[in-house]
């Protein structure tokens, strides 16, 4: 991937900036997201500060070779650096007129927060004082190095941030000032003083003076910034390879703190929110990038209409700075029709001259990305199919779930920034890890801080909602929220919290820790208990993209369901059938398992015969209503195949209610159920195994099915379409036999009531035998549907019931790419699918395939299917938009 010059040795510093750019958008892999779309809007003509990109490739080689640079980089570097002074004048390290430099990181994707970044680079006990003529400003030279010293020893030396935070509160204190804006450059000048010796009692060493020693402090601290402990976290929950690495991003400074003509913001292109087509933003007057992150000081809007909307005061850009806001509007519509996507920006006004820090796709909720996509397509920027790609369909959850109920009563406790949509509840925690032990032990929570660090992402993980009471819409809490998919309410600012106290208070107010609170990230509102939800709103914008993604896609998208309200969910969501009705499920209500169990504890037919009896009816109920609200789709219904374990009863007084049931004694049972003990239920007495122990259950179930598809062909005139399915077939004589059971009750009712039905028999490949001789299995089989649970469990060998346990730690040792139960293991799983589909289909050229292990509703494992054409998957309601989208999506890319 490394580039090579013409003397064949590896080129690892790219340039960019004043008619330069050695790299652009296409090389993100090698120059990170930050650097390559640096170099693209140098590329046509956007005014960005001149600097260099040290490759990824350098990250690689940096931790190969123990954390140390080789000698040819040192040239590179400086060529780098001579570029930059060629553009701006300025010399590095000359106490006459310095060039200061800024040093990031930038992997290929972003990572909030996750790495370091020194400013004012270049700084020194000569070149402060160069500065200060330089600039005119004094004040704003010694501010520049001291920030710049604090920074450094924070990121570069690793020395104690406290101790300097501690340093500047007293500077403060002693001259009886309240802001850092109040100290002058003579206070300044002593702070910087003071800096240097408490970095000298720190570290040992005096602060560096070399301006080439501190780049290359800062360099490397970037490079080990990309093996940090919340840097490793953050890729792991994101999926972000170890092996990618990072970027190092140097760059000349430019100053949003020169004066009240100076500012610096971030805006996005569209409302990341919501997705309206505005421009959306926040900026600071006479303020230093990090400043508006932090959250220290509350930014201003960018635009008039959000400054009146909020109700705000101070002035928008718009209205302080109209000449720069025009030119930062002009480039906003540039880099838009350029990327053709909604663009996240950071820029900074230096004396109304306007500069490009950042430009990249912006993060954006499910709703803004529907919206953008379908907006986009309409506006012509982008063609229907670019608007499927670009929506992930796992975020499409967040659409799918519930809102609060608008008619629902709240106590309102206070309000913040709707920062991240959705509603949550839960208990209030105040700490990342208490958030994680509650929710790990299944308790629903709210993280509470006054604002969140990086240090808090495994707390937001685990939380259902975030709440803080600093930050602003581009804090770290909002974006971090965002990109999970959390709801998210940041800057309540009249929020006390006291999380060592375990309280919070608003006003008279006191909330506990423990105390349930609702936020609703799409209002901002921070409620008192739990507050009623109601169901998602499916039309619009989503009901249009889903419209496009039905034309492209050719899998059909069927539901796992067996209740009447799951099967109507699914078919208002888009479901084309059931693909897998378990019926077992039907019978785990509490008026039905007493059946049950009397039919599983039966020692002989005529004791299961009597339990089918009272059965039947209640299936054949059952299945009508399916049938009703199915109106004429296909239905697979699987005969029963329950894992003993679930069913057989445990406590006395579910044995004394069987013993009711049956007239027999309590003692007998028990002793049967001893007998019917499995050690490997999983393995044991399931699936068809039942059936060919007792066809009698079968033959109940398949008159139900037939009794119930005559009666509401009769009633409603659109013919069910049943397809009974077999579960858990390793050989052909299994389905033979349970076949033969099947077509006998079908032909028994058919004769009984005087009306046919069309159906289907076929069975689960769901254990490796199956997918083996499933040339001869297709001989009886007139349908396959891939129970890719039970064949996952089969072929890897791992109890579905045990695997939680470790295949975390195999997926963190890259053994398993990702869960196997989650998403399917192509190579294995995959392979076993691939052949039983082609062997299935020599025998019978027209035989149906479907999926219905929960993979139908993973968009990985969706893409598999496609790829070897099955004609259905089939997932649990609420994921059937979600397979609807990942259909298309592997559609086009085929
Ligand atoms: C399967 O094994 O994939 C399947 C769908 O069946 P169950 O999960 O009910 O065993
Ligand atoms: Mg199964």
């Amino acid at each position: 991937m490394t580039a090579t010059n013409g003397a064949g040795e590896p080129v690892y510093v790219y340039r960019f900036g004043g008619g330069v750019s050695d790299g652009g958008k296409g090389d993100k892999n090698l120059l990170g997201g930050k650097g390559a779309n640096l170099a693209e809007m140098a590329s046509i003509g956007l005014p960005v500060p001149p600097g260099f990109t040290i490759s990824t490739a350098m990250c690689a080689r940096y931790y190969e070779e123990g954390e140390a640079f080789p000698e040819s980089l040192r040239a590179e570097v400086a060529n780098g650096i001579a570029h930059i002074e060629s553009v701006t004048g300025k010399t590095f390290g000359d106490p006459a007129n310095p060039l200061l430099v800024s040093v990031r990181s930038g992997a290929r994707v972003s990572m909030p927060g996750m790495m370091d970044t020194v400013l004012n680079l270049g700084l020194n006990d000569a070149t402060v004082e160069g500065l200060a003529k330089v600039s005119g400003d004094p004040r704003f030279a010694w501010d520049s190095y001291r920030r710049f010293i604090q920074m450094y020893a924070d990121v570069v030396l690793g020395l104690d941030h406290d101790r300097f935070e501690e340093a500047l509160e007293i500077a403060k204190e002693d001259r009886g000032y309240f802001l850092d804006t109040d100290l002058t450059a003579a206070d300044l000048k002593a702070l910087v003083a003071e800096y240097e010796t408490l970095v000298e009692e720190l570290w040992g060493k005096p602060f560096p003076q070399d301006v080439h020693d501190q780049l290359w402090g800062a360099v490397g601290a970037v490079f080990g910034s990309w093996q940090s402990e919340r840097a490793k976290v953050y890729r792991r929950l994101n999926d972000i390879p170890g092996d990618w690495g990072t970027a190092v991003n140097v760059q000349a400074m430019v100053f949003g703190n020169m004066g009240d003509t100076s500012a610096t913001g971030v805006a996005f292109t569209r409302d990341p929110s919501t997705g309206e087509n505005g421009y959306y933003g926040e900026f600071l007057i006479n303020a230093q990038g990090e400043d508006v992150v932090a959250g220290i000081r509350t930014p201003q809007y960018l635009t008039r209409a959000a400054r009146e909307a909020a109700g705000a005061k101070p002035a928008s850009m718009e209205e302080a700075m109209p000449e720069v806001y025009a030119e930062l509007a002009g480039v906003f519509d540039t880099l838009e029709r350029h990327y053709r996507d909604m663009q996240d920006i950071e820029f900074t006004v230096e004396r109304a001259k306007l500069w490009m820090l950042q430009t990249r796709s912006g993060k954006r909720t499910a709703k803004a990305a529907l919206k953008i996509a379908v907006d986009m397509a309409s506006e012509g920027l982008i063609t229907e199919e670019q608007a499927i790609a670009r929506v992930d369909p796992a975020a499409l959850d967040q659409l799918l779930h519930p809102t609060l109920d608008p008619d629902a009563a709240r106590d309102v406790l206070t309000k913040g920034l709707p920062a991240s949509p959705g509603a949550a509840s839960g208990k209030v925690v105040f700490d990342a890890d208490t958030a994680e032990k509650m929710a790990a032990s299944g308790e629903d929570v709210i993280l509470v801080r006054v604002e969140t660090s990086p240090e808090d992402i495994h707390g937001m993980h685990a939380a259902k909602g975030i709440l803080t009471a600093r930050g602003g819409m581009t804090s770290h809490a909002a974006v971090v929220a965002r990109g999970m998919g959390r709801p998210c309410v940041s800057g309540a600012g009249s929020l006390s919290i006291k999380g060592k106290d375990g309280v919070m208070r608003v006003g008279e107010r006191e909330v506990k820790a423990g105390d349930v609170i609702t936020i609703d990230g799409s209002t901002g509102e921070v409620m008192m208990g739990a507050v009623p939800t109601v169901q998602p709103e499916l039309a619009g914008d989503f009901g249009t993209l889903m419209t496009w993604a039905d034309k492209v896609r050719r899998l059909k998208v069927r539901t796992n369901a067996e209740t009447p309200a799951d099967c109507r969910t699914a078919r208002e969501f888009g479901a084309e059938g059931i693909g897998l009705c378990r019926t077992e499920h039907m019978f785990f209500d509490a008026g039905r398992i007493t059946a049950v169990r009397q039919m599983i504890l039966a020692s002989d037919e005529a004791g299961r015969r009597a339990a089918l009896d009272k059965l039947l009816p209640e299936q054949r109920a059952d299945f009508a209503e399916i049938f009703a609200v199915m109106a004429g789709l296909p239905v697979t219904i699987r005969l029963l195949d329950p894992p003993l374990h679930e069913f057989l009863p445990h406590e006395d007084a579910e044995f004394e209610e069987v013993a009711k049931a049956t007239g027999l004694e309590v003692e007998a049972l028990k002793r049967r159920a001893g007998e019917l003990h499995e050690f490997n239920p999983m393995l044991g007495h399931r699936g068809c195994r039942l059936g060919v122990t007792y066809p009698e259950i079968y033959e109940m179930q398949a008159r139900a099915i037939f009794e119930a598809a005559v009666e509401v062909a009769e009633k409603s005139g659109a013919a069910p379409v049943p397809e009974v399915m077999i579960p858990l077939v390793a050989t052909a004589k299994e389905l033979e036999l349970m076949k033969a059971v099947v077509d006998m009750a079908a032909e028994a009712v058919f004769t009984d009531k005087g009306r046919r039905i069309d159906y289907l028999v076929g069975t689960m490949i769901e254990l490796p035998r199956a997918a083996i001789r499933a040339g001869e299995i297709a001989e009886a089989g007139e349908f396959f549907s891939f129970g890719t649970n039970d064949l996952t469990q089969t072929t890897l060998g791992v109890s579905r019931d045990d695997a939680a346990r470790f295949l975390g730690v195999y997926v963190e040792k890259g053994i398993y790419a990702r869960d196997p139960f989650v998403s399917i293991d192509v190579e294995g799983v995959g392979a076993l699918v691939e052949m039983a589909a082609e062997r299935g289909r020599r025998t019978r050229p027209d035989i149906k395939l479907g999926i219905c292990g929960e993979h139908g509703g993973d968009p990985a494992s969706i893409a598999f299917c496609e790829q070897v054409g099955l004609d259905y998957v089939s997932a649990s309601p609420y994921r059937v938009p979600i397979a609807r989208l990942a259909a298309a999506q592997a559609a086009l890319a085929k």
